[in-house]
């Protein structure tokens, strides 16, 4: 398929999200093989609209507390707000935070400023009573209560309140940023943090450095009025299947990636490429991309065996079957693959993993 090496870097650890070929999932093969047998008549709604409808409400999409980014640079504020006892803190490392998953609704844990780790500090954001809130990237202290527990942003997210995932997923993306990219490009040194944690800056040259986002494409294939088309990864075991993703090259627009990746993938020509809406995806750094595309040539689908095992056309019922019996398993809910493959679908469908 694309030209993007099928081994994940070092710098990007494993990731849920499907299909960004550098971002491969590893895990167990499962045993059985997934159907991909012919439409036949099922229990499938009967919603046959083309558009997709703009998601709304993603899981790590959501938020509460204003980022302020105005007062990053106010350092008598950030001193006076450190300082209030109402201040909360929220430490992160290596992409996990402390939650209390005790109740149905888990729970970020938050520590008070003299209570904070050393570690790079940034602001997170003012909510609409005036409080503040503090990341700071640094080692997670001891859990106190047995429900509390480090917990990664794929687990707690669908998890949180609309506060709490807003704020642990900005913590997450810019924890992840401070502990990879430590040195100036240009000249090597060391740099330092400035606009309370949301750039750098090289002390010996005076370059700025802003965190990285890597926006990749998401997409959604449709054929006619009800196929959509789902492919297993290489790497991903039996049953597992998704939609089609990768990330945007350099000089290159989302819409192109778009068609560039299914045609790498699959040889399918798509055009009437619709957006649909994004997620960050801080796991180390994208920034994810959702649309739907239909096919405007054949439907004979050639994958490239050395990203996509397989992929097939499935139609509502096809899919509807084969998620209730387990013979495909799909993307997680906290993830926009899921909410696009549902947003076809036209209402939640049974199996996830
Ligand atoms: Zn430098």
């Amino acid at each position: 398929m694309s030209a993007a090496p099928s081994v994940p870097d070092d710098a990007r650890p494993t990731v849920a999200e499907p299909a960004p070929t550098r971002l491969i999932v590893t895990e167990p093969t499962h045993a059985r093989t997934a159907p991909a047998g012919p439409a036949s008549a099922g229990p499938g709604p009967t919603r046959t609209a083309l558009a997709g409808p703009a998601l709304t409400d993603l899981t790590l999409a959501r938020a509460e507390v204003d980022r302020s980014s105005h007062l990053r640079t106010d350092q008598a504020w950030l001193d006076a707000a450190w300082a209030a006892p109402s201040t909360k803190v929220l430490v992160v490392e290596r992409g996990r935070v402390l939650c209390d998953m005790g109740t149905e609704l888990a729970r970020l844990v938050f520590v008070s400023a003299d209570r904070a780790p050393d570690g790079v500090r940034f602001l997170l954001g003012v909510d609409a009573e005036n409080l503040a809130y503090f990341g700071v990237a640094g080692p997670l202290s001891d859990p106190s209560r047995p429900t509390v527990r480090p917990v990664p942003l794929r687990e707690a997210g669908p998890l949180l309140s609309d506060r709490d995932a807003g704020l642990m997923t900005h913590a997450v993306a810019l924890g992840n940023w401070h502990e990879t990219f430590t040195h100036c490009p240009r000249c090597g040194s060391p740099t330092d943090p400035t606009l309370s944690g949301h750039a750098r800056r090289c002390p010996v040259d005076g370059s700025e450095h802003f965190p990285r986002v890597d926006p990749a494409m998401i997409v959604l294939v449709t054929e006619g009025r009800d196929r959509c088309l789902l492919a297993r990864n290489a790497l991903w075991p039996e049953r597992r299947v998704s939609i089609l993703a990768g990330f945007v090259e350099a000089g290159e627009s989302a819409e192109q990636a778009v068609a560039r990746e299914v045609r790498e993938e699959t040889s399918i020509a798509v055009g009437s490429v619709t957006y649909l809406g994004s997620q960050p995806w801080p796991m180390p750094q994208s920034l994810m991309l959702g649309f739907r595309a239909e096919a405007t040539g054949t439907t004979e689908i050639i994958v490239d065996a050395d990203e996509i095992a397989e992929a097939h056309w499935y139609s509502r019922d096809d899919l509807h079957r084969a998620v209730e019996s387990g013979g495909l398993l799909l993307p997680p809910p906290v993830s926009i693959a899921h909410r696009i493959i549902e947003s076809w679908y036209g209402g939640p469908l049974p199996g996830s993993w």
